[in-house]
Formats: C-alpha cells, sequence, structure tokens
C-alpha cells in the first residue's frame, strides 16, 4: 500500500502531525521506535514548561497555537495533568535585569499580562524563597503553564487511532530512499511506500535522513533534570532563577522538579549519559540552596537527561529536503511549547498548504557551528 503521507518519529513533534493528519483527513500512518507509544524521548523528559517570554515573534505564535491544542486535548481527555496553570516567576539579579525590563516590553506590547516586584514582594508571597540578593527583580507571568506532553500525545494517538490512522509502534525506521516520485521507508522489516514522508524524529533526523543523501545542520546538545522530594508544601509556582540558570517546576503540592543542566557540546542520539552526568548531580541541590533553604532539605529522587536539537540561528528546520521527503527538527530546548504548533505547520507544508522558506532546512549548510541553548531572554 502507498500512503499519501508517513511521519516517522513520534515525539511531541510527531503527535502534532499526526494530529493535524486526521484534521485533514491524509492517508496516514506513523512509524515509532519506541513500544508505548508516542513522545517518550525528549518529550518525557522535559520541564514541561510553557511561556510568553520568548524573544522570537514567530515561536511567540508557536506557543500560542500549541496552547490551543493543549487545551483541545484537555477538553477531549478531561486528563487535568495535560495543562497545569502554575505561572512562572522569573528572577533576575545584576546583569540581567536590564535584559529582564527589555523583554516587558514586549510583553507589554502584545498585551501578555504580567507583573514586576521586587525581592521584599518575592518573599511575601512566596516565602519559601528565602535566600534572594535583595537586589532581585521578579517577573510574574500568571499565564504560564506546566503541560504534560505525553498525557497530549496520548489523546493525539487515541483520537488518531479513532479516526483510522495507523500508529505502528516499535517500528524503527532503519533507512529511507527517494525514487520514481515515492519515498520509501524501511522499518521492523518492511517496506513503507509514501507520496510523502515527514520525519520528525527529534535529534535522530539527521542520523535518518543521510540514509536518503541528505545532510541538515543540527547538532544534539544534552539538557538534565533532577526531580526533588521534599515531603511539605512548598506553595512555589514555577521559578526560574537567572543567575544559576536553575528553574524548578512543581510536581504536586509537596514536590518539584528541577534544572537545567545544558551542556553546549554536540552528542551522540544512539549514545549518551541518560541518567544525567555527575557535575549535574553534585551541583543541582547546591545552586537550589541559592534560592531557598529548600535545597538543604530536598532529597534527590532521580536524575535524567535528554536531547535537544541546536540549529546555526537557533530557529527550527522545517521543509523538504528531498523530493517528498521533508523534516521538523531543531527544537533548541523550546520544544514542548512549540511542537504541537510546530508539527501541524509541518505537516501543512508537506501537504503544500502552507509555505516556509525561512525555516527551509539548506539555509546553512550542515557544517559545525556553535551550539547555543534556546531558552534565554535574548
Ligand atoms: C531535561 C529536559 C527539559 C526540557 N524542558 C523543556 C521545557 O520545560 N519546555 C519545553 O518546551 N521544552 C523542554 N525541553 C525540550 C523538549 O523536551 C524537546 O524540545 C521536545 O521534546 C522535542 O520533541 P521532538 O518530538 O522533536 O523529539 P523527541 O521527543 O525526542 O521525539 C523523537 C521521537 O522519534 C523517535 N525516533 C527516533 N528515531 C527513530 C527512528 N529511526 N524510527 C522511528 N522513530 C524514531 C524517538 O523514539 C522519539 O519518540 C526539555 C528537554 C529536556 C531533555
Amino acid at each position: 500500500m502507498t500512503y499519501d503521507l508517513l511521519i516517522v518519529g513520534g515525539g511531541i513533534w510527531g503527535a502534532g502531525a499526526l494530529h493535524a493528519a486526521a484534521r485533514e483527513g491524509v492517508r496516514c500512518a506513523l512509524l515509532l521506535e519506541a513500544d508505548i507509544g508516542l513522545a517518550q524521548e525528549s518529550s518525557a523528559k522535559s520541564g514541561g514548561i510553557v511561556t510568553d517570554l520568548l524573544w522570537h515573534p514567530e515561536d511567540q505564535t508557536f506557543v500560542q497555537r500549541s496552547r490551543e491544542l493543549f487545551t483541545e486535548a484537555l477538553r477531549r481527555s478531561g486528563d487535568v495533568s495535560i495543562v497545569q496553570p502554575y505561572g512562572m516567576l522569573t528572577l533576575a539579579e545584576g546583569e540581567h535585569i536590564d535584559a529582564l525590563h527589555r523583554r516587558t516590553e514586549d510583553l507589554k506590547a502584545r498585551e501578555v499580562p504580567y507583573e514586576l516586584f521586587d525581592q521584599a514582594e518575592v518573599e511575601r508571597r512566596y516565602p519559601a524563597l528565602d535566600r534572594l540578593n535583595p537586589d532581585t527583580v521578579a517577573l510574574w507571568l500568571p499565564g504560564d503553564w506546566h503541560v504534560n506532553a505525553t498525557a497530549f500525545a496520548q489523546q493525539v494517538q487515541e483520537d488518531a487511532r479513532s479516526e483510522g490512522l495507523e500508529v505502528r509502534t516499535a517500528c524503527r525506521a532503519e533507512s529511507i530512499r527517494v525514487e520514481d516520485g515515492k519515498v520509501l521507508v524501511t522499518a521492523c522489516g518492511e517496506v513503507f511506500a509514501a507520496r510523502r514522508v515527514l520525519v520528525t524524529a527529534g535529534t535522530w533526523t539527521r542520523r535518518l535522513v543521510r540514509t536518503a543523501g541528505v545532510d541538515i545542520p543540527l547538532r544534539p546538545y544534552l539538557v538534565q533534570a533532577s526531580s526533588l522530594e521534599l515531603r511539605r508544601r512548598h506553595g512555589l509556582p514555577i521559578v526560574w532563577h537567572l543567575s544559576t540558570d536553575v528553574y524548578m517546576v512543581p510536581d504536586g503540592e509537596e514536590d518539584f522538579l528541577a534544572g537545567d543542566g545544558t551542556r553546549t557540546r554536540e552528542f551522540d542520539p544512539d549514545n549518551f549519559p541518560r541518567m544525567g552526568d555527575e557535575d549535574f548531580k553534585a551541583t543541582i541541590a547546591e545552586r537550589l540552596m541559592q534560592l531557598s533553604s529548600l535545597g538543604d532539605v530536598a532529597g534527590l529522587r532521580s536524575n535524567w537527561a535528554g536531547l535537544c536539537g541546536g540549529t546555526p540561528d537557533r530557529r527550527p528546520l522545517v521543509g523538504e529536503v528531498a523530493p517528498g521527503l521533508f523534516v521538523a527538527t531543531g527544537d533548541q530546548g523550546l520544544g514542548v511549547m512549540r511542537g504541537p504548533a510546530i508539527g501541524e505547520f509541518a505537516l501543512r507544508i508537506a501537504l503544500g498548504l502552507a509555505e516556509a522558506p525561512h525555516l527551509r532546512p539548506d539555509r546553512f549548510p550542515p557544517t559545525d557551528f556553535e551550539i547555543r541553548a534556546g531558552f534565554t531572554l535574548d
């Protein structure tokens, strides 16, 4: 059978594409390496932060559209873990204060609700943040969320299957060939033929499309997080402390997740320290202690690491790389909050319903470039 479209890889970007394929009524299948369903790799490891504090206007639009798609999934499933509207407090000191003020000009122009306040007010509202410098300036974004990427993707998978779309789990794509107006994907002992193939295999995308003789400017780098146990109510929203580059995300009322241990050098997606590195494990509690006495008593439950895809300009790579072969990758660590929308957009590009020449994967040569983190103020 020849499909209209095959999606290869099913993190949250593939889930976004699958959702759009179901809506467009395309004869489509998604091939997924994992055997338990969508969004098991970086998407499952993420801090799940969705914020309006992004520096690129197009990313802000992607976040807006993703919010609609998360809300829709929440409505259909009734699973309240999909969207948790905690709000986010960003804390700046010293050199970061000006950058924070600059971001508020943009928030004001976009009419995003926010508040700015000082350290005394932070401590009044959040007594757990009891070790901040007196010069701290806080930006409060009440509309920021935590989302559960896996729960979102599971709902998309259920909906797609009920629309008759196939999701083939335990089906790793080994190679891709483009010939005679078709794209052929060899996966789980079969050859799948499609008029169009969209690869959303996260940081594995480069390796996979190389089998079709194509290269793209994507370099995987490492991001880490920890689960911390407190066993007492902390009363915190999402907190991002710019000086230590630590963020905390509530995990229920008594525990939280903490990151980030970004390592901006290239990692091999088939061989990286999945449980995080020793330096991150040794320093995360210390970094938290600079913000809060909770850091003194928090117990480390687990650590993990996942890969994010760096690109030369920190913008996604979305578009056609060979006749009928499309990619959507280059998440820059902001891929959960934009993933549903970028996946949808990529699917529309693959169907010829949208265009984005500025995101074309060949806008840069696939040579080495400096990897830079994406979750920054500038
Ligand atoms: C610790 C950590 C914290 C993060 N925090 C945030 C955050 O707070 N907010 C945010 O927006 N982003 C965050 N991110 C980034 C976010 O997780 C990623 O941007 C996002 O998950 C990328 O999604 P994806 O679908 O592109 O990739 P992935 O989730 O990695 O999905 C790729 C999928 O493709 C499959 N695959 C790979 N190769 C093949 C193959 N050959 N055949 C078939 N299937 C294949 C994989 O098994 C996987 O299921 C964080 C990341 C990490 C690691």
